[in-house]
């Protein structure tokens, strides 16, 4: 018999409908899995109660008629949406302790939409990293492992906790935030689904902020229709967000047809890039197959400011980091050094000190540093302009095809400890995912296959602005065809 936590959302909410289980069972089965498996360190805070809370509401609702959307699914949420009464630390010393008064709009949304929460996921500090190394709470351990190996492997990130736990089976879907990649590439080195909507989809109300013109929530769940019905009630438009894109939002679940006749599919030949593994490349092949069989017409396309992506990335969100994370001072939040007979300066200096990680320091001091009068136009102005000629490249992409196919990531997953001593290595892994950021558009992940050492590799749709729909179906079309079934084995 399946087990209720190998269900997804949509598996649990229909047979909770149905009445084959309470909603009670499904919060009390998910609850004892991430008692299990503190092994992969995903949660930095359990919160059983809630998810039992939301548990026995829901079971009185559907005793009455009153289904939610979400009525009996359990989720994990990112620690960087603000939870009230929830401690709430974007994985970093300086927010330890900080308990919000406040709920972020997303996570507001989905309560408000039945759903109960499991705990707060494990993330990169601060959203900054693609390995979740740089948690002040300890590393995410994946619980996907190279065969005969027990070396433990990163879940990507900066949402590694939630596709770790999701992967594990900790919880059927989660929040994520992606930047520049992390719902992305952390799905993708987990064998999950993704999703990075339209910039303005959801709103960033109540969300830690790092780089506010790229910052944006999704889902990330086991697959396509899950990250669908997520997105669905994630999503919308919220007054306290001015990004906040006004638009209704669509039945992306009741839209999703794997059926591309009439679609035409880019390949950008720029994402050829040197250096990446072979099979990476004959998976990209094969999705290109699998999309024509759905239907669609594939075309060459050239984003030819592609290669400028990373380093404008890299200038603009530190960048806005390093304003964003000025008000840890030790006056507002959390942390507070306040060293014998020191003054005010000395107690901002000592709280950031103790209280910021190596890299969030190191994005600090660049973003500092590019922001500063004499380097501003060498450096901030220049990337403010090639992120324009990149948005500029997606534009005409668009005129000659409605979506394009790009490997996610150029890895499947590493080691811990393996490229956390070389920043630019790490950066390196944002490659694909990060262009999409600078542009706003929507984006997505699906598991489409295995490496020759057994570990998961994703394929990533782009859609025009707005379209998530044809992302969500393209990636339903690689899902149907793609047949991934591969789990982790349970080591934990
Ligand atoms: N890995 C990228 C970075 O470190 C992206 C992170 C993110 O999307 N939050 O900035």
């Amino acid at each position: 018999m399946t087990h209720i936590t190998d269900l997804g959302v949509a598996a649990i909410r229909d047979g909770f409908r149905a009445g084959h289980f309470s909603a009670r069972e499904v919060a009390d089965a998910f609850n004892a899995n991430v008692a299990a498996a503190g092994a992969l360190n995903a949660f930095i805070v359990e919160t059983p109660d809630h998810a039992i809370a939301a548990a026995e509401q829901a079971d009185r609702d559907r005793a009455e008629g009153n289904l939610k959307p979400l009525s009996g699914v359990p989720i994990g949420m990112k620690d960087l949406f603000a939870t009230k009464g929830v401690q709430t630390t974007a994985a970093s010393h300086i927010l330890e302790g900080f308990t919000p008064q406040y709920e972020s709009t997303v996570s507001a949304k989905l309560w408000g939409a039945g759903a109960g929460m499991l705990g707060k996921l494990n993330l990169d500090q601060f959203a900054m990293g693609s390995s979740n190394e740089t948690s002040y709470f300890g590393n995410v351990i994946s619980p996907w492992r190279r065969p005969g190996d027990s070396a433990p492997l990163a879940p990507g990130g900066s949402s590694g906790g939630s596709s770790a736990a999701i992967a594990a089976r900790l919880c059927p879907a989660a929040t994520g935030t992606d930047t520049g990649g992390s719902i992305r590439q952390p799905a993708a080195f987990t064998g999950i689904s993704g999703i990075k909507p339209t910039y303005g989809r959801c709103s960033r109300w109540g969300i830690v902020a790092f780089a506010s013109s790229l910052d944006q929530a999704g889902p990330m769940a086991n697959d396509v229709r899950d990250c669908a019905i997520m997105l669905e009630n994630m999503a919308g438009f919220d007054p306290k967000d001015s990004t906040s894109l006004d638009l209704a939002v669509p039945n992306w679940e009741a839209l999703l047809s794997g059926d591309l006749t009439g679609k035409k599919i880019g390949i950008p030949k720029e994402y050829r890039v040197d250096g990446m593994p072979a099979e990476i490349d004959a998976l990209w092949e094969q999705g290109i197959q699998w999309l024509k069989d759905a239907g669609a017409e594939i075309v060459n396309v050239s984003l030819p400011h592609t290669k400028y992506a990373l380093a404008a990335y890299y200038i603009v969100a530190p960048a806005e980091a390093s304003s964003n994370l000025a008000r840890y001072d030790g006056v507002r939040y959390g942390l507070r050094e306040l060293p014998d007979g020191a003054g005010l300066q000395d107690m901002y200096a000592a709280t950031r000190a103790a209280g910021f990680g190596a890299e969030v320091k190191r994005r600090i001091m660049i973003g500092t540093y590019v922001l500063s009068a004499g380097f501003y136009d060498a450096y901030y102005t220049q990337a403010q302009k090639v992120r324009t000629l990149i948005a500029r490249d997606f534009d005409l992409a668009f005129q000659q095809c409605d979506l394009l196919l790009t490997p996610t990531a150029p890895s499947a997953a590493f080691a811990l400890g393996e490229k956390s001593a070389d920043p630019l290595a790490m950066y390196l892994n944002d490659v694909f995912t990060v262009p999409t950021s600078l542009a706003g558009l929507p984006a997505m992940s699906v598991p489409a296959g295995l490496d020759a050492q057994g570990l998961p590799l994703g394929l990533q749709i782009i859609g025009r602005a707005l379209d998530e729909q044809g992302v969500l179906n393209a990636g339903l079309a690689i899902e149907e065809r793609a047949g991934f079934t591969a789990r982790a084995g349970k080591w934990w």
